[in-house]
C-alpha cells in the first residue's frame, strides 16, 4: 500500500475532499523541489494541492500538519 516516495497520515479532523467523500487520510507527495510538496485524500487521490513543506522533511510531524492544515484550508471549487 505504501510506497517509498509517499506518506501517509491520518487525522480525525480532515475536510471534505472536492470530490464529495471525507479522506481518512492524506498522502503527502515530493515535488521536484524540496521547497513544495503536494497531498492529495485517500478517497480518490486525484485532487491534490501543493503546500510549502518549510523544509520539513515530509515524513515529519511538522510537514504532516502543515499538509493536514493547508488541506483543511484550501479553496474549493
Ligand atoms: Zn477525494
Amino acid at each position: 500500500m505504501t510506497d517509498e516516495k509517499s506518506t501517509q497520515l491520518s487525522s480525525d479532523s480532515l475536510q471534505l475532499c472536492p470530490c464529495g467523500q471525507t479522506p481518512s487520510a492524506l498522502w503527502v507527495y515530493p515535488s521536484n523541489t524540496c521547497k513544495y510538496a503536494y497531498v492529495s485524500g485517500d478517497c480518490c487521490g486525484e485532487w491534490n494541492l501543493e503546500f510549502r513543506t518549510e523544509y520539513n522533511d515530509l515524513d515529519s510531524d511538522a510537514c504532516m500538519n502543515l499538509a493536514i492544515h493547508y488541506w483543511n484550508h484550501a479553496v474549493r471549487g
